[in-house]
């Protein structure tokens, strides 16, 4: 058998595996050897280790590195990923070979403990867990306990000398089992779950209230009555022999991947499908053999704030998920010290908290059980954070020398820093609230920030009222998998019970939504769709707070304020020193910009808009739309009769008024800019997008024009296009109309040459938008050279300039080499390529792009994360055509992609100098390029 197969070094700098996509170098090399599908973790022997992620998924890989570091892991073995992808290629079985594999590692196993698999007298009990590269919480099915059947549940009774521990394990094996596998469940979410009805049932007709109250015969009672369940439900009687229920169980995680949750799951957090999961197969503790037994879960530090405090919780004689539940309010894990019985576990604890840090160079999120007074560990992952404790617990571990930098910038999720933007409660509503009366109640504070909205009860109704364009609460009584649609489409979720490390608290963590979980006071009644506390009901459609801060929920509606962010850095309200969210993120973004290659620009056309780019980091501008300015105050009448004018003379007459605004706009910007780069774009949409288009605003204008009303009608309609999008616009207006090229040029140059007479510096790029043909491009260059040349003839200033072009339709980029003759730079305007390349409108797409997406046609929406084959593709070939005909060409991106950071990846890639993009978003542009330049080194 293939057991020695290469032998991976330990690993000495932790670093080294601590990487959610750790590059496999564990594939089985040689075809002629029989793969390898069954990876130990034993005392004897340890198979894997900590970078084998993409193999052994992330639990598989830090069990094995858990063992390796000398942590007490119950031994065990993974089954590879690699098997998952096969179970699904040859119709959903396991390939013949795996089998054979996970009989030898149960005999390993069965070595070390002593004890057999499948026997009457001292049976080996085992969990099956799945496990996915990264972390899926609450996606897959974890089964406990498997190999007990009536003959094995006496023989633990025996060994345990506990009839009712032995029997209450059995019952909960047989539920997770039908309910898992077997496939009983609820079929509403609103329904009670089978099993739990069937306890239920047992319990009301005992008079007892509590599980804790049941005994053993009660137990062994419920444990024929599920069986029942199963039988009556599936018409299939629960296996017997240890051997068949292990190879049920494997199935059904195997087949969990393609569950719904877990495919919804992927789609939000863009996870392959054919990554596919692990499985693990792995000892039994337990938690729940007496008061010397408990079982936790606990982070290194507050994933919430971020605070280098240990957080956790933990429940006495408990077994498996009992803490995430919900079902007893777990204790906090400082407690546990004072406890005289398993009070020593807590020093062992406080010492392992210190080695994960050490080893795993990161936050971990790890779960943990105590058998009679004895630590073990079950399982230790990179922990989830909010964007506020990611910055703070990068900024902290990096000093304290835990995390290295590169895993600093690496592990940060570039989208999540606009939770940091997001608004908070402004504080004098906030007060003005609570002296009023309208505090609710105070539960946890599990995901930071402010909420106001609707209050729903069902992931249903959040949907529908989300969609309705509604800012939606969310309010459980605890959530569950089920939920997940709900609580992507809420702004809060509140839970009234459930602790920090609830199914709620879990994933609002994780996608940055405020949450208040565990509110206990607050009554949620489903069936009148309302919930109240403190004398205040609140129903469904009623407005609530929720202050993920603090914990505190209140009632009706609270106006918010600028985030400590914006109020630095936008509005200057508030000191850097006085901030220290500011502190951390500005680490963070200075941390970037040591390893970012590419360059930041903004996509602006205001001079205020400039001001909050730059301040976020940017370094120029991108792309300034100058037609956005046309819409100024009364400035469009003059625009109009611009567009309307019936002779050059009468046009002139409306550009002379035209030229003087967009002289200001320029001078505005390139005072706000202060040196830095200026991408102007000349006029770009058809002309009609100016025009009015209801009666009485061109009874208006015929008006203010003192021309007849028919004169508009009849020239609205001249202008009318079948397909704007492909007609006259772009530098086709400006080779109809030089004159307003001719305007625009000459108003940026004035700027320019005032702003520089004035002593700041000053670099425009003028760009001519939409070019197929360079002789299009030299037409409008043309007008550029001219214009400006007569600018500083006339201003006796010497301005360095720029022009280019916008690459945006197919034959642009196929003809760079002849563009790029006198363009000296392009700029990929991605919104128009993809349109063009796809010949699909993007206002029109979302009629039929969703059932894209879900049907897996595409991957992600084009218009928001690039087209790598198809549209990256073209501008592959235009930034090598482009390079060919002049090197040192400049390339830069100013579609909406600018700001996404999978596109970013790409532009790194491919080798453009910046990418531009929306002043809010330079953040996360700006840890994404750093990001990108990490996973793929390039020369500065
Ligand atoms: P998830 O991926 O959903 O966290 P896990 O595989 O971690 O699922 O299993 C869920 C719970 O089952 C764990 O939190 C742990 O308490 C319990 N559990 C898992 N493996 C074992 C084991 N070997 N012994 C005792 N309890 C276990
Ligand atoms: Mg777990
Ligand atoms: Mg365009």
């Amino acid at each position: 058998m293939p057991a020695a197969t290469q032998k991976k070094p330990a690993s000495k700098a932790a670093m080294k595996f601590n990487s959610s996509k750790s590059t496999s170098k564990s594939q089985p090399k040689s075809s002629s050897r029989k793969a390898k599908y069954v990876y130990f973790f034993g005392k004897g022997k340890v198979d894997g280790d900590g970078t084998m992620k993409s193999l052994l998924g992330g639990k598989g890989a830090n069990l094995a590195q858990m063992t390796k570091i000398g942590l007490p892991v119950p031994p065990g073995f993974t089954i590879t990923t690699e098997v998952c992808t096969e179970y699904y290629k040859i119709g959903k079985k396991l390939p013949n070979e795996v089998m054979p594999q996970v009989t030898e590692a149960i005999a390993r196993l069965e070595k070390e403990l002593g004890k057999k698999f499948g026997d009457r007298k001292n049976p080996l009990l085992v969990a099956v867990r799945s496990g996915a590269r990264d972390s899926m919480p609450g996606m897959m099915d974890t089964i406990l306990n498997l190999g007990l059947n009536d003959d094995a549940v006496e023989a633990l009774k025996a060994a345990s000398n506990d009839g009712r521990f032995a029997y209450d394990c059995y019952r909960r094996f047989v539920q997770m089992y039908g309910d898992v596998v077997m496939g009983v469940q609820k079929k509403h979410e609103n329904d009670d779950e089978p099993f739990e009805s069937v306890m239920h049932q047992l319990k009301t007709e005992l008079g007892k209230h509590e599980d804790t109250e049941l005994s053993e015969d009660d137990l062994r009672e419920l444990v024929s009555r599920f069986k029942k369940l199963i039988k009556d439900h599936t018409g299939k009687a629960f296996p017997n022999e240890a051997i068949d229920q292990l190879k049920g169980a494997v199935g059904a995680v195997f087949s969990s991947w393609m569950n719904e949750r877990a495919i919804l799951y992927r789609r939000k957090y863009k996870i392959p499908t054919e990554w596919g999961t692990a499985v693990n197969v792995q000892s039994m503790v337990f938690g729940n053999m007496g008061d010397d037994c408990a079982t936790g879960v606990a982070f290194t530090r507050d994933p919430a704030t971020g605070e280098n405090v240990f957080y956790g919780e933990y429940l006495v004689n408990a077994q498996g998920e009992d803490v995430v539940a919900g079902v007893r309010t777990p204790l906090v894990v400082q407690e546990m010290a004072k406890d005289a019985i398993i009070g020593p576990a807590y020093k062992e604890l406080e010492k392992v908290r210190k080695t994960l840090e050490k080893n795993f160079g990161d936050v971990q999120d790890f779960e943990f059980t105590i058998e009679k007074k004895k630590l073990f560990m079950l399982q230790t992952r990179n922990g989830k954070r909010t964007a506020l404790a990611y910055v703070k617990i990068a900024h902290d571990m990096v000093k304290e020398k835990l995390m290295t930098p590169e895993h600093a910038i690496k592990s940060g999720d570039p989208e999540a820093l606009n939770q940091l933007l997001q608004p908070i409660f402004d504080t004098k509503a906030y007060e003005a609230a609570k002296s009023e009366g309208r505090l609710m109640s105070t539960g946890l504070a599990a995901g930071p920030g402010a909420a106001t909205g609707v209050a729903v009860f069902t992931a249903d109704k959040a949907e529908e009222f989300a969609n309705a364009g509604k800012r939606v609460v969310l309010c459980r009584v605890e959530t569950s998998p089920e939920d997940l649609r709900g609580m992507i489409a809420s702004a809060g979720i509140l839970t009234s019970r459930g602790g920090v490390s609830s199914h709620a608290a879990l994933v609002a963590r994780q996608m940055g939504k405020v949450c208040v979980a565990g509110a206990g006071e607050i009554e949620i009644n489903y069936k009148t769709h309302s919930l109240s506390c403190n004398g205040i009901t609140i129903k469904e459609g009623e407005t609530i707070s929720i202050n993920g801060t603090t914990g505190e929920v209140i009632a009706g509606e609270i106006a918010t304020a600028d985030s400590e962010l914006k109020q630095v850095l936008v509005g200057k309200t508030l000191k850097a020193s006085d901030s220290q969210v500011f502190k951390y993120f500005d680490f963070i973004m200075k941390l970037s910009d040591k390893y970012r290659t590419l360059g930041l620009r903004t996509n602006a056309d205001e001079p205020e808009q400039v001001d909050a780019a730059v301040a976020f980091g940017a370094e120029g501008i991108g792309l300034c739309r100058t037609e956005h300015m046309f819409f100024k105050g009364t400035r469009i009448d003059d625009v109009r009769r611009m567009i309307l004018a019936k002779s050059e003379s009468e046009r002139k007459e409306a550009l002379a008024r035209v030229i003087e605004y967009q002289k200001d706009d320029f001078e505005g910007l390139f005072r706000a800019l202060n040196g830095k780069p200026a991408c102007v774009r000349l006029l770009d949409p058809p002309l009609h997008e100016f025009l009015p288009h209801e009666h009485s605003q061109m009874a208006d204008l015929a008006q203010k024009m003192e021309v007849p009303a028919e004169e508009i009608h009849a020239r609205v309609a001249a202008l009318h296009e079948a397909n704007p999008m492909l007609g006259h616009r772009g530098c086709r207006l400006g080779i109809s109309f030089p004159e307003i090229s001719e305007m625009q040029v000459r108003a940026i140059f004035l700027a320019a040459a005032k702003v520089q007479k004035s002593g700041v510096k000053v670099k425009p790029e003028i760009m001519v938008p939409l070019v197929g043909f360079y002789q299009e491009l030299d037409h409008q260059i043309e007008i550029v050279h001219r214009v400006a040349n007569e600018v500083i003839k006339e201003t006796g200033q010497k301005i360095k300039y720029m022009v280019g072009t916008m690459i945006e339709i197919p034959r642009g980029a196929l003809t760079a080499d002849e563009i790029a003759t006198n363009a000296e730079f392009f700029s990929f305007g991605t919104n128009d390529l993809t349109q063009t390349t796809l010949g699909m409108s993007r206002d029109d797409s979302g009629t039929f792009l969703p059932k894209y997406v879900d049907l897996g046609i595409i991957k992600a929406n084009p218009f928001a994360s690039i087209d790598v084959t198809g549209v990256g593709s073209l501008v592959k070939t235009a930034v090598e055509k482009g390079r060919s005909t002049r090197p040192d060409i400049k390339l830069g991106i100013c579609g909406e992609h600018g700001g996404d950071p999978s596109s970013i990846a790409f532009c790194h890639e491919v080798g453009l100098n910046y990418v531009s993009c929306s002043p809010y978003r330079i953040p996360v542009a700006r840890l994404a390029a750093a990001q990108a330049a990490l996973r793929m080194p390039k020369k500065k």
